[in-house]
């Protein structure tokens, strides 16, 4: 699966409906001018992931991701990543039959809501079915973000250790651990 097409709407800088298609499977970059709203485009994408911390697209509330400015009047956001799902060896089990998958998610009322393919589902449901294929977008192998790599160089040896763990995939077993502790 990979992704051929981004649409934002009401979406940080982006008030209306903005497509960006064409995308090529292998290598894209974005240009633009300082503040122009390129990592939004990035922090769009995190969103749709599933990021697990609002502070990694830069905001503290779901609501800070709506456009604002002025009176504007923009109430709600939505970003949609459309995948291609050609290749059935990377596509997940559940959704062999689709070429094309399309995996929205909104905010409205400070709250969010997936879509997969036009259905509401559940943002558990949207999870597992990244892990499938093997995308995690909280891995921290995934992203590095603007201004990453001097926050990692300055921190703190139990904050490095967490991350070790997140990117070689054993916090989930840790994150078990603790939860059998606690029965
Ligand atoms: P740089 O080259 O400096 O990294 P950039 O192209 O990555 O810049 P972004 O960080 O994507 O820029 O965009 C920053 C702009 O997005 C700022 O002007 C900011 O005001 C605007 N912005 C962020 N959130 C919202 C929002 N909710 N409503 C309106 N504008 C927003
Ligand atoms: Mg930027």
């Amino acid at each position: 699966m990979h992704i051929i097409e981004i649409i934002l709407e009401g979406f940080k800088s982006y008030p209306v409906r903005t497509s960006i298609s064409n995308l090529d499977p292998q290598f894209n970059a974005i240009t633009g001018l300082n503040g122009s709203g390129k990592s939004n485009i990035i922090d769009a994408i995190c969103f749709v992931l599933g990021i697990s911390s609002l502070s990694n697209v830069r905001v503290t509330s779901l609501q800070e991701l709506i456009y604002k400015q002025g009176n504007a009047g923009v109430t709600k956001a939505s970003v949609t990543l459309v995948f291609d799902n050609s290749n059935k060896r990377l596509s997940p089990p559940s959704l062999q039959g689709e070429d094309k998958v399309v995996i929205s998610r909104a905010i409205y009322d400070n709250k969010s809501r997936y879509t997969l393919n036009g259905k509401v589902e559940t943002a558990d449901k949207i999870k597992q079915l990244f892990m499938q294929i093997s995308l995690n977008v909280n891995n921290p192998h995934f992203l590095v973000m603007q201004g990453r790599i001097a926050q990692i160089v300055t921190m703190r040896s139990d904050a490095i250790l967490s991350l070790i763990e997140e990117a070689s995939g054993t916090s989930l077993y840790e994150n078990r651990k603790l939860a059998s502790l606690k029965l």
